[in-house]
């Protein structure tokens, strides 16, 4: 077997594997994001209510769609025998092009259904309730394969090429992983250089993990391409192909086999000196990190419902069961530990089902900058879900344990809950791991305090240039204290397409550079956040958590309409009180971690915040550890 699976020496230091990250995220905000607001202490409920609600025309052309697709699922698919062989019938395939499920987003010019982001995410639901193995061909293809970044990126010329091919069926992929790539793309070494005639690149490496990639004609593959030299530092490139898999030098050298999702087309490619042409660089060079995390700011979305799927199928396996099994007198649902259960399983799921449905509405009404609701879906509903699949285990007992085909040979329903433990357990790792969101949640959610405070309190800085960072901040709460006339207090209307104003921010870093406090290691009382109170129910919540609440303003500072207003947001209520999902002042006290990825968060800091709307006139302070403990 020639595949490389031994890690290579890592070349690759911690800060250099954080300037990546940090080059490839988007540095501005140029859209309203209702949770970075909740973050800086600002309730926007114009963001979500009045509710963003699907097109009703959209609703109609998508159903007849979602009609045939249910059908087909029901009547066609047989997922004991799929995760039994390990393979999914070419007829069933097939069946899928014939309806246009491969192509659901593609715009009708070329060929697709061009239906919306909730509409794709209904059919994925849908299929994800049969089958995990068709939900990863048809997700790693519309989700993160080619027709989602060739959508967002590709020039018409390429979406003339490739769109009618992909939306007829043509299989896709996304390759970014590697031996020694996981969540840190640093490492990369797949490499891309430029041919000799200039006229293509010459591409070199080797793809692990890519779902598809056995069975794909057409992949998005993320390559190094040569480094630039930025202000005397070397600045590592990484550029986004699309890959035809018949081209001499693509070889598909293993399919890999996992724990579920036993047939998914999954494997480690090869590229031999593969020529690309120029023309398929996909936005540009040096842009494919971040076109891979913009793609997913949408392509994200798809784990979120599919868990979903998964708590409603359990909820219904759960439900039956427990009326049907009878157990010391009486039906097991009606033991309080299994009526707990089903209670939270049932909760849970109508939570997962707004935090999803809610971010797919925001998405398809365009506007708001998704990237925060995105990654706080998946993190949420995946968690949410394996722990709703757990529970259907428990409440299922030793059948729940026992695969379909053996209860079925032996006479009884065959409820496959084993299988969907299996196929489940990957959502927690795949598309950013569960660590990962906590990481990029927090890196996002104090980018504000990060702009102002960055130089204080980020490892690798000069005494120096810490110094002149503080003083940078001196004269930014000095400018900010200034009157600004046509000013509003609430920040931009929604779509407004402007930042959000953020009021005063002053740093003051209580620990010296270089001593790290443990995560968790200061209580909540020594540091809190501030901002405007105007998220003040949530803020009570969290403070009710720390000990009895204060007397004084703090309590009032809703006016009666907006204490209301919060309760009355539809959907997302089930959010409300949840200090990871809320963030803000409600996530006092918790804090978030901003140090990199892989430092080990030393240094904490303290931002204060003098505001002029600020209710309460003692400064309040937001202390940034461990804030991860608190999301879910
Ligand atoms: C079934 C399957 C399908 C996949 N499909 C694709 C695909 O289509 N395309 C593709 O490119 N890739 C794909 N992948 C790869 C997948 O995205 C990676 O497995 C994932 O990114 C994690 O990388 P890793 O497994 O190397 O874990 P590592 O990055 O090595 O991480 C190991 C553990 O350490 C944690 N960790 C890492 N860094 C930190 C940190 N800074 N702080 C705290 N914890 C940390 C991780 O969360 C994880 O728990 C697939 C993988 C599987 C198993």
């Amino acid at each position: 077997m020639a595949t490389t699976v031994t890690p290579r020496e890592r070349k690759v230091s911690a800060d250099e594997a954080r300037e990546v990250a940090e080059a490839a995220r988007e540095h501005e905000w140029t859209a309203p994001s209702f949770v970075r607001d909740l973050f800086l202490g600002r309730l926007r409920l114009d963001l979500v209510h009045p509710y963003p609600e699907q097109d009703a025309e959209e609703i109609r052309r998508a159903q007849p769609f979602l009609e045939k697709l249910e059908r087909f699922l029901r009547e066609r698919v047989d997922s004991d025998r799929i995760d039994r062989e390990g393979e999914i019938p070419e007829t069933v395939i097939q069946g899928l092009r014939d309806l246009g499920a491969f192509g659901i987003k593609i715009p009708r010019e070329y060929g697709g259904l061009g239906l919306s982001q909730l509409s794709y995410m209904r059919a994925i639901e849908l299929v994800s309730s049969i089958d995990g193995s068709i939900t990863a061909l048809l997700s790693a293809h519309q989700s993160i394969g080619v027709p989602q970044p060739l959508k967002m990126f590709g020039s018409d010329e390429q979406k003339q090429r490739y769109f009618p091919r992909l939306a007829k069926g043509a299989i896709s992929a996304f390759a970014l992983t590697e031996p020694g790539v996981g969540s840190d793309p640093a490492a990369m070494e797949t490499m891309a250089v430029p041919s000799e005639d200039g006229q293509a690149w010459i591409l070199n490496g080797e793809k692990l993990w890519c779902t598809n990639g056995t069975k794909a004609e057409l992949m998005v593959v993320m390559a190094r391409t040569p480094s630039k030299m930025v202000n005397g530092k070397e600045k590592r490139q990484i550029t986004a192909f699309i890959v035809e898999t018949a081209w001499p030098g693509v070889k598909v050298e293993h399919r890999c086999h996992f724990m579920g999702l036993k047939a998914i087309y999954n494997g480690v490619i090869s590229f031999k000196n593969v020529r690309v042409p120029r023309e398929n660089v996909l936005w540009g060079e040096g842009k494919g990190l971040k076109l891979a995390l913009i793609t997913l700011n949408t392509g994200r979305l798809t784990l979120p419902i599919s868990s979903v799927a998964a708590g409603k199928r359990c909820l219904e396996i759960s439900r039956r069961w427990s009326s049907e099994r009878v157990q010391w007198g009486r039906p097991i649902g009606k033991h309080d530990a299994i009526a707990q259960k089903i209670g939270a399983m049932a909760a849970n799921t109508f939570a997962m089902e707004a935090v999803a449905e809610l971010c797919g509405a925001m998405a398809d009404r365009g506007g708001y900058d998704i990237r925060l609701e995105a990654a706080i879906a998946k993190l949420y509903n995946s968690e949410a879900g394996w722990r709703i699949i757990d529970d259907t285990v428990q409440i299922r007992g030793g059948r729940g344990y026992e695969t379909a085909d053996s209860l079925r040979a032996r006479g009884e329903r065959p409820v496959a809950v084993e299988r969907i433990m299996r196929d489940f357990r990957i959502n927690l790792i795949f598309e950013g791991s569960s660590e990962i969101m906590h990481l990029f949640i927090a890196r996002e959610a104090v980018d504000k305090h990060l702009q102002v405070a960055g130089d204080v309190v980020l490892p690798g800085k000069t005494l120096g240039q810490r110094l002149r960072g503080i003083l940078a901040q001196v004269r930014g709460v000095r400018a900010a204290r200034a009157p600004r006339p046509g000013r509003g207090a609430r920040g931009p209307a929604p779509g407004a397409g402007r930042v959000p104003r953020d009021g005063a921010v002053r740093t003051q870093a209580r620990v010296p550079p270089g001593r790290a406090v443990p995560a968790g290691g200061r209580r909540s009382g020594a540091v809190r956040h501030g901002g405007r109170v105007r998220a003040g129910a949530v803020a009570a919540a969290a403070r009710s958590r720390r000990g009895p609440p204060r007397r004084g303003p703090r309590r009032s500072v809703l006016s009666p309409g907006e204490r209301a207003g919060a309760r009355q947001v539809p959907r997302t209520a089930p959010q409300h009180g949840r200090p990871g999902l809320s963030g803000g002042p409600g996530s006092a006290g918790r804090g978030a971690s901003v140090a990199g990825a892989g430092d080990g968060g030393a240094g904490v800091i303290v931002i204060r915040r003098h505001d002029a709307t600020l209710h309460e006139k003692a400064p309040q302070s937001c202390n940034v550890a461990s804030w991860r403990r608190a999301t879910v």
